[in-house]
Order: C-alpha cells, then sequence, then structure tokens
C-alpha cells in the first residue's frame, strides 16, 4: 500500500455568502482521500458513527479508497463542523465543533497501513497524529496539517508532532500563529529548525509556496471568478501533492515542485462547489486541462539582461 491519511471524517455544514449546505461529507480525512484517489491508491485511519450512511461510504468505494482501519461506532455519532465564510473566503469562521466518535479515537492500524510509504497527519487532535505516526516508524516521509483550533489548545503536543514528521503542510495564518512571527519567511524558516526537511504554506487565493533549507518555490492560485465553497481545499491541495509524489518513485524536491501544481489543480476544483461535489466528480481530462493552464500561466522565457535593455531601447 502506498499512502495513508488519518484524520477526520466529518458531517460539515457550511454557509458561504453565495449558499449554505447541511450535513455533506467532509472532513480532512475524506477531502485529502478523494482528491488523492486520482493518483494513487490511498487508505483512511478514522471513526464514524452509527449514521455514517451507505452514500457517503459509497463516495469512498466508488474512488477505490481504501477503508479497512475506518473504525464504525455504530452507537456513537459521526464528527460535526459548522462553518461560516464571509466575503473574505480565506477565513474560515468555526460555529461549532462536535468530536462525537473522535473524543475517544485510538487509531489502530492494520499490518497493510503500517507499510505505508507515504503518510498524511490530516488535521485532528495532535496526539493522535502521533501515534499514528509512531505505528509507522519505516514511513519514506510522512506530512503532517494542522488548525488554530491545536495550535491554541494543544501547542506543546503539536510542536512534538512536528518534530518527528518530513513536511509540514499548513496555511499562512498558522505559520504565523504558530510561530508568533508575522513574516511568513522568517516564520518557515523557525519551523524548519525545528526537524522539517520541508514546508508547504498555502496562502488561499494567493497560491502556494514550498521551502526547504536552501530554496524556495512558489506558484499562484489558478483565476477562479466564482469560488463557492472553500472548505476543504487545504486538505484537498495536500491530497493532489501526496497522491502524485506517492505514484513517482522520488520524493525529492524536483518532485515536490511538480506535486505542488497537481495540488493546486485539485485545491482550485474543489472551491467550485460545496464539499466534496466537483472532485468527486472530475475527469482525468479535466485535470490535465488545468494543469497545462498552470504551466501556461506560469512559464515565462529567460531573456539575457543584454537582449531585453536591447529591446526596451
Ligand atoms: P480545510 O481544508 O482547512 O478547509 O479543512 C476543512 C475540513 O476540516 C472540514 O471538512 C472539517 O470537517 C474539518 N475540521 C474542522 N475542524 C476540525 C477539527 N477540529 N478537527 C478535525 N477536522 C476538522
Amino acid at each position: 500500500m502506498s499512502l495513508l491519511v488519518v484524520g477526520s471524517v466529518a458531517f460539515d455544514s457550511v454557509e458561504t455568502p453565495f449558499g449554505k449546505c447541511e450535513r455533506m461529507l467532509g472532513g480532512s480525512a475524506s477531502h485529502f482521500s478523494i482528491s488523492a484517489s486520482f493518483f494513487s491508491h490511498v487508505s483512511i485511519v478514522g471513526v464514524v458513527g452509527g449514521d455514517f450512511g451507505e452514500a457517503e461510504q459509497r463516495v469512498f468505494e466508488s474512488h477505490s479508497i481504501g477503508t479497512q482501519d475506518l473504525e464504525r461506532i455504530e452507537a456513537g455519532k459521526t464528527f460535526r463542523w459548522r462553518g461560516r465564510y464571509d466575503y473574505d473566503l480565506n477565513v474560515a469562521h468555526t460555529l461549532e465543533t462536535q468530536l462525537n466518535v473522535f473524543a475517544d479515537f485510538k487509531p489502530k492500524l492494520s499490518a497493510e497501513s503500517k507499510a505505508s510509504r507515504l503518510v498524511f497527519l490530516g488535521n485532528i487532535q495532535p496526539d493522535l497524529q502521533r501515534e499514528v505516526r509512531e505505528q509507522i516508524p519505516k514511513a519514506e516521509l510522512v506530512a503532517l496539517d494542522t488548525m488554530n483550533l491545536w495550535i491554541e489548545t494543544a501547542r506543546e503536543s503539536l510542536l512534538r508532532t512536528i518534530r518527528g514528521v518530513d513536511l509540514v503542510i499548513i496555511n499562512d495564518a498558522e505559520a504565523r500563529q504558530l510561530t508568533n512571527i508575522p513574516n511568513l519567511i522568517k516564520a518557515a524558516r523557525t519551523i524548519l529548525s525545528w526537524g522539517p526537511k520541508a514546508l508547504i504554506i498555502k496562502r488561499g487565493e494567493y497560491g502556494a509556496a514550498l521551502f526547504t533549507p536552501d530554496n524556495y518555490f512558489a506558484i499562484p492560485a489558478y483565476p477562479l471568478e466564482s469560488v463557492f465553497d472553500p472548505t476543504g481545499a487545504g486538505d484537498t491541495f495536500a491530497g493532489g501533492f501526496m497522491g502524485y509524489l506517492s505514484s513517482q518513485e522520488k520524493t525529492d524536491e524536483e518532485t515536490m515542485r511538480r506535486a505542488m501544481i497537481f495540488g493546486s489543480v485539485m485545491a482550485s476544483f474543489n472551491v467550485e462547489k460545496f464539499g466534496t461535489e466537483r472532485v468527486r466528480r472530475l475527469t482525468y481530462a479535466e485535470i490535465n486541462e488545468r494543469f497545462r493552464a498552470f504551466k501556461r500561466m506560469t512559464n515565462f522565457e529567460e531573456i539575457p539582461f543584454e537582449r531585453a535593455v536591447e529591446a526596451a531601447k
């Protein structure tokens, strides 16, 4: 097995200036795995309640997502998140979080999951992230995401978890909050000094940047005129990124740069409709077409300085 994700599987209720939607399939592991499934085989470690229905289960099945480590507690209720976005769609306002079955969750990995090559510790309580990480000591690359709630309420545990991973994938506000440093470049250097070999900072409609100890690489977001619901964009980015990486032999910086494009391609689709609606119906032709659009958008010719000056005269 190649790629494993631990994270929330949720029922989300979301309100944006453009509409609202109740009880849709969401959660970090759901968004991540549906996105990653276009590139690689992916399995979920998580927990759902008896209210997790056949329709939701079918979404995972239809994308060949492994659910043998997705525990089901018949007597419990699935994790719920309710959020609202105002016109600044980069900022999610959490209105309600019900941990439900996640409150007593103890991740137990099957032998197959323990043999995963790549692992994504999606947004959940950092103790749980570490419990999963420690069960896969031989993974080639382990990445982590988090959110403001854990930075505020479980900071020490989160820092311990970060020290044990290879890659951190967070957004700009989280990087600032985590380090207490307003300048993103300085914040990035600080996070890298804690141990990870690479850091990706997602910047919503402004794109994403990859930091390594020696290099910096950045790409814009795909220019969309109508963004409907940004929920899950970060996890969908991570899914495209890790899914592509998992399909490749190497996980070096060159491969990570290409993976950044696939992450951005997938995230750009995610925000076009509510929840997982758009990504789950994607075709490979649509993914390819948007990849080419990114290439056109970011490609520029190298011009020696003398020629540029000559042309300007
Ligand atoms: P993002 O990709 O950052 O937009 O993540 C959105 C997803 O995070 C939603 O589908 C929520 O279900 C999930 N989520 C929100 N709060 C939490 C939390 N405290 N723990 C785990 N998952 C959460």
